[in-house]
């Protein structure tokens, strides 16, 4: 994405979100399912940091009718920004689908019924308190099944699976029954066949269950028996990889650039940023850049990051700050200035790759991005 030059009356930073490339990311994903599976969207998080409304407008546009968010208040968000007004309850098999992951409860729980978002029922206690609602509101409530298959983080166990009572199923409009693999990014990992078999396994015991749903973005990649009718994908959406090793199939979808501070040429021998811990000698070249750990410009990027400056790579020097931070700039050209911006995130460099120079993974560079950003967002309208 090419980017306007930057104006005096530009911030100190910008983050742009192409939306056109997390459509192209969606619609990558689609084509590698068969007709009649359906390819929902994780957004979670606000959409991983990058703004849940207008990615799920976005997305909405590209023939996406199932969304996953966390809790109820995103769930709420969401329709929002899909209906513009959420004030009529969504119809079974309308339009719109939005799942709550973490079941049904916070403050906003009334909204699941009077709003008809659906929640995953992660536990025994989950189905107790969504049965009790649907006697309260006599009507079959819509609800989506857990399996634990492996991970044991959420979902029914094996013993809890068998001991489900059919009759208090029946009170549920069930339209999934899903599990969550533990290893999808790993495709050697035999882990990934073994939660299958069992899902599948124990899914298909449950009576009047029609629908399953297993994989998340690095699923998607394991192959079709891993689809079955609905995937779940977040973070290739985003233009994370989804599997270890190898090309990355999906496209980046975002720029970050921090403004130029201050340039100079140290002028003694000393050293860089707080606790002095990086040493540097007369005459280098530095740019303090209005990035830092507020920023979600990890402190772990001290004297590991990589900027790019009109194109060249130049090195965090000593520790990040809250708001800034100091980098070398001997190998970029020498008209480097003040206002000038330097890149983060873009076409030289990935979320994925920031994540690896600070020892993470993608998902929390992106859930990082910090509030002070202004997310500017490019394309979409098609
Ligand atoms: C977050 C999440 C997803 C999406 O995972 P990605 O790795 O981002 O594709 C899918 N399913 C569940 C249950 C999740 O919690």
């Amino acid at each position: 994405m090419s980017l306007p030059p930057a104006s005096a009356t530009d911030g100190l930073s910008r983050l742009v979100v192409d939306l056109d490339a997390v459509a192209r990311n969606y619609l990558f994903l689609k084509k590698m399912l068969a007709p009649g599976v359906d390819c929902a969207a994780v957004v979670k998080a606000d959409a991983y940091g990058l703004g849940a409304a207008p990615v799920a407008q976005n997305l909405y546009r590209q023939g996406c009718r199932h969304f996953f968010v966390a809790e109820i208040d995103e769930g709420l968000s969401v329709l929002r920004a899909l209906r513009g007004d959420d004030s009529a309850p969504v119809q079974p098999g309308q339009d719109v689908n939005v799942y709550v992951l973490d079941g049904p409860r916070g403050a906003s729980i009334e909204a699941f019924f009077t709003k008809g978002i659906v929640p995953v029922l992660n536990s025994p206690g989950d189905i107790a308190l969504w049965a009790e609602q649907a006697r309260r509101v006599a009507q079959r409530l819509p609800a989506v099944l857990h399996l634990d298959t492996g991970m044991n983080r959420l979902g029914l166990t094996a013993a809890e699976t068998d001991a489900l009572d059919a009759a208090v199923l029946s009170a549920f409009d069930l339209r999934y029954v899903m599990s969550h693999l533990a290893c999808a990014e790993q495709p050697q990992n035999p882990m990934n066949a073994r939660q299958r078999q069992e899902f599948e396994q124990r899914a298909r015991k449950i009576s009047g269950v029609l629908r399953l749903s297993l994989a998340n973005s690095g699923g998607v990649f394991l192959g079709p028996e891993y689809h079955y009718d609905l995937v779940r994908p977040g973070a290739a959406i985003y233009g994370l990889q989804p599997q270890d090793g190898g090309k990355n199939p999906m496209q980046n979808v975002l720029s970050l650039e921090g403004r130029i501070l201050q340039v100079r040429t140290v002028d003694r021998d000393g050293a860089a940023g707080y606790g002095a811990t990086r040493a540097l000698v007369k005459g280098t070249r530095t740019a303090t850049v209005a990035l830092g750990y507020a920023d979600g410009y990890f402190r772990s990027l001290s004297d590991k990051g990589l900027v790019y400056i009109a194109g060249a790579a130049c090195p965090v020097l000593g520790r990040v700050s809250m708001d800034s931070f100091i980098v070398d700039i001997s190998n970029a050209a020498t008209d480097v200035a003040t206002g000038d911006w330097a890149e983060v995130i873009g076409p030289h460099q990935s979320p994925d790759d920031v994540a690896k120079q600070a020892g993470t993974i993608g998902y929390e560079v992106l859930t990082s991005l910090g509030t002070r950003l202004k997310r500017t967002y490019h394309g979409g309208q098609s």
